[in-house]
């Protein structure tokens, strides 16, 4: 169903006709957008404080932030489930090491209620099988104002203590989320799941 609204709509990176009848992501976008689609997981080598790798599937500035943006700006959610299906394709060909558990950074609850659904979700909800670790909600956020609007170091202040340990936890564990861009709040995060006992904390991202 999905495949056929997309042909009708065209690309949604760049609203040109999409040629051909593609399964996943690739059906969203038409031919020369597809040559954009990152082949895997990049590994950044841009220090996050708490973090001790981080691992997207490609840079926020090109297709990827534009995806991104629209599943979660302009009603088109269901890129998200094809975006995790990317993530969990990169994931599976990387070598992790044990993981003890894979948590999404949460979101607040007005934001989770006036968007109508949680775009890290998507994005975890495949990666168990590939990871072979449960997701488990071991992070709450408390309410907190919109980071997209804020500066830098406005970001970093902000999300500072905004995220708790639900419960001690142990080993290493994976953090997800759609976008890193500042770091402030996978590192926030990082901090929290450290506190709570992780030994070692891995950022999942789409972007970043
Ligand atoms: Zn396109």
């Amino acid at each position: 169903m999905e495949l056929f609204a997309a042909l009708g709509q065209g690309c949604v990176a760049c609203a040109s006709p999409v040629e051909t009848q593609r399964a996943g992501l690739e059906g969203h976008l038409c031919h020369r957008c597809r040559q954009d689609l990152p082949p895997g997981l990049t590994r950044s080598a841009r220090a996050v404080p708490f973090i001790d790798t981080l691992h997207s599937l490609g840079p926020y500035s090109g297709l990827l932030g534009s995806l991104v943006r629209s599943a979660k700006y302009e009603g088109k959610g269901y890129l998200l489930g094809e975006l995790g299906a990317e993530l969990a394709l990169g994931a599976a060909a990387y070598d992790w090491p044990a993981i003890e558990g894979i948590v999404g950074v949460p979101t607040t609850g007005w934001r989770l209620l006036a968007r109508g659904f949680d775009p890290v979700a998507h994005l975890v909800a495949p990666l168990p099988g590939v990871v072979h670790a449960p997701v488990l909600p071991a992070l709450s956020r408390a309410h907190g104002p919109r980071q997209a609007r804020r500066s830098h170091a406005e970001r970093g202040a902000n999300v500072l203590g905004v995220f708790r340990a639900r419960r001690q936890v142990r080993g290493a564990w994976l953090l997800v989320d759609d976008v890193v861009t500042t770091g402030a709040t996978v590192s926030a995060c990082g901090l929290a799941l450290r506190e709570a006992g992780a030994s070692a904390v891995h950022v999942l991202a789409v972007a970043g």
